[in-house]
């Protein structure tokens, strides 16, 4: 049984999910805002989560934000 309702690509991960967060008109996961909390500056995941988050607030102001 296929439900999509209520899934949001996640702008991290690019996987459909149901629960996370919404940073202005994206959606970050649950899994990614965690790992995102829990990742230390020198992890190498950071600079990943940092870019995808970059390009929220880059999408954001060309929207004129
Ligand atoms: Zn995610």
């Amino acid at each position: 049984m296929q439900d999509t309702r209520d899934r949001i690509r996640c702008i991290v991960c690019e996987e459909e999910r149901v629960k996370g967060i919404r940073v202005l008109d994206e959606f970050i996961c649950e899994t990614c805002e965690k790992e995102i909390v829990n990742t230390e500056v020198e992890d190498q995941k950071y600079p990943h989560f940092v870019l995808q988050l970059r390009n929220i607030w880059l999408n954001s102001q060309r929207r004129g934000l």
